[in-house]
């Protein structure tokens, strides 16, 4: 044990977080540097009407980085002395950074979007098919819109597209025309994209046996990017494989939105590929002990 009174606190705050990967994530990654002496990455649960008082403690106990998820990571914003930029358009923080008493907070989860879609090049001009217009279309739709490339969503309930893109465009200042959104009865529309992003539920739990796309629209030419990451590989990624098509499992998305947070807290680069192996041997063990709900 290397834990001593000098170690900093890090920490992901959220309800659930019981199953939150991001401690087994994060600490692999302070054991791989050599750092767990100075960093430690720890979780509570904690309800809206604490995270006040939550925030105090941070700054009294000065606990160096604080990492929001469910339900927190829109009202968190109002108690941070800074806001980063890009985290104002998104409206929405989830990594905040404690320094000598400022907090500023950031949001990491469009780069977890962004980042292992550019592994297969530039987004510049693409088209992106994005199914769904909650937390993680948001981010999404951010991500991409900001590389340059355009966006159709597909949501069940198209008022929820419809806000998501007013938003955005208020936010953004960009052009509604590189945005368009239609029902789930539209998903066809996929076929003509180059990219296919799933920000629905369906592929996990209650709907495991589901997909979001019809196989017969998939692809080889398309990349197909699930946001799911439990099971590992969804029904949508199999189909999307077996089409001969390039998949990113929802793990990717967790892994580099934690692998910029870690940049954030400790200032050093993080050990990608341990990170990412840990996340993945995870699946090994039993659900009680790793992370399955949450989100980060
Ligand atoms: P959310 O805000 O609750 O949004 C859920 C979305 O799924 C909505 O668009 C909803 O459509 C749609 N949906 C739910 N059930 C559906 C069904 N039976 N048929 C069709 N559409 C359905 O949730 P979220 O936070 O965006 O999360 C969405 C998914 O992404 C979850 O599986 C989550 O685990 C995953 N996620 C992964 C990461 C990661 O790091 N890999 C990060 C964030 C989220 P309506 O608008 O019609 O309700």
């Amino acid at each position: 044990m290397k834990i001593s009174a000098k170690t900093k606190i890090c920490m992901i705050v959220g309800d659930p977080v019981e199953h939150s990967l991001s401690p087994l994530m994060h600490n692999a990654g302070y054991e791989a540097l050599d750092i767990d002496d100075q960093f430690v990455f720890t979780a509570a649960k904690v309800k809206p009407k604490d995270l006040k008082d939550v925030i105090k403690a941070v700054r009294a106990m000065n606990i160096r980085g604080l990492t929001c998820t469910i339900p927190h990571k829109i009202r968190v914003m109002k108690y941070l002395d800074e806001i980063d930029e890009t985290a104002k358009k998104i409206v929405a923080v989830n990594t905040v950074v404690n320094n000598n008493g400022k907090l500023k907070g950031y949001n990491t989860d469009w780069l977890g979007v962004v980042k292992p879609l550019e592994k297969y090049g530039s987004l510049k001009g693409k088209k992106a098919a994005i199914i769904g217009a909650g937390g993680a279309a948001h981010a999404m739709v951010f991500g991409l819109l900001k590389k340059g490339a355009s966006v159709v969503i597909f949501n069940r309930t198209l008022e929820k597209a419809w806000h998501l893109i007013k938003t955005l465009k208020i936010k953004n200042g960009r052009s509604v025309s590189l945005v368009s959104c239609y029902d789930l009865s539209h998903i066809q529309g996929v076929e003509d994209c180059d990219i296919i992003l799933n920000a629905t539920s369906l592929g996990m739990g209650k709907n495991v046996n589901k997909t979001p796309v019809p196989k017969k629209y998939l692809k080889k030419d398309h990349i197909v990017f699930d946001a799911v990451y439990v099971p590992y590989e969804t029904r949508l990624l199999k189909e999307a494989k077996e089409k001969g098509a390039r998949i990113i499992h929802g793990t990717e998305m967790l892994l580099y939105q934690g692998i910029v947070q870690f940049e954030l807290y400790t200032g050093k680069k993080a050990p990608v590929k341990v990170m990412r192996e840990i996340l993945v041997e995870s699946y090994k063990l039993p659900a009680s002990t790793a992370g399955r709900r949450v989100t980060s």
